[in-house]
């Protein structure tokens, strides 16, 4: 019998798994169960660019370093969780999502604020062989990355938030079972309205919005329904 061709991933780094996850943990975990926001990149940190791949394509959005900081400013842990398709395609690998993550980092460090931590899951069902899966447990709308983000860092789900442009984040936070998901009309988020809107039920709550600098307003109201 023939064997089965071998395909590796030739980009080291320790926050590559070799599961090909990204865990870009950047904070001590916490103690005690702590709150966290999850938000999505594209169409929510950043300017929705498709298959963003040059750090010089990198647009913060408004409002987003105010959303940041309100959210630490209440005790929550920031976490992104992206969709990373465009490795799996073989648009970019991951030295461009390095360069892009690393663009944002810098620029939300000169406005004195960053993201706790990082998960991007890099397959699809179509992707090329070594990251084509059908239905990866970390790809929104299943919720692998923020399971994994509240393992890893102590979070309580229970009482977290997501903000996300596209009905598949606003799955994945409901799957998980967050406090609230708030879905924003930024990036693809005036064709997915209609769709998140449908999700909302009494248990997870669906709250839109146009932009992240609205959803500052809404955080504290929730954040304070934990503890
Ligand atoms: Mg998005």
């Amino acid at each position: 019998m023939e064997p089965e061709p071998v395909f590796t991933e030739r980009f080291t780094d320790a926050r590559l798994g070799a599961d090909l996850l990204w865990r870009d943990v950047r904070i001590e975990r916490f103690p005690a169960p702590a709150p966290a926001l999850f938000l999505d990149r594209d169409g929510v940190i950043v300017e929705e660019k498709l298959y963003l791949s040059n750090p010089d394509d990198t647009e913060l959005l408004p409002g987003v370093d105010e959303l940041i900081r309100a959210a630490h400013e209440l005790g929550m842990a920031v976490v992104e969780i992206t969709n990373q398709a465009g490795i799996a395609h073989g648009y970019f690998g991951w030295p461009e999502f390095v360069r892009v993550e690393k663009r944002l980092a810098n620029v939300l460090s000169e406005r004195g604020v960053g993201a706790d931590a990082v998960f991007a899951c890099p397959f699809h069902p179509q992707g090329r062989p070594l990251y084509r899966h059908e239905n990866h447990p970390w790809r929104k709308p299943n919720h692998g990355m923020i399971l994994e983000a509240a393992r890893l860092m102590n979070l309580a789900l229970d009482g977290s938030v997501l903000i996300g442009d596209k009905v598949s984040d606003l799955e994945a936070g409901r799957a998980a079972g967050l406090l609230l998901g708030v879905h924003v009309l930024t990036g693809h988020g005036r064709e997915h309205e209609a769709a998140s809107r449908a999700l909302a039920s009494a248990r997870f709550p669906v709250t839109v919005v146009a932009s992240a600098r609205e959803a500052v307003r809404l955080l504290p109201g929730y954040a304070s329904r934990h503890v």
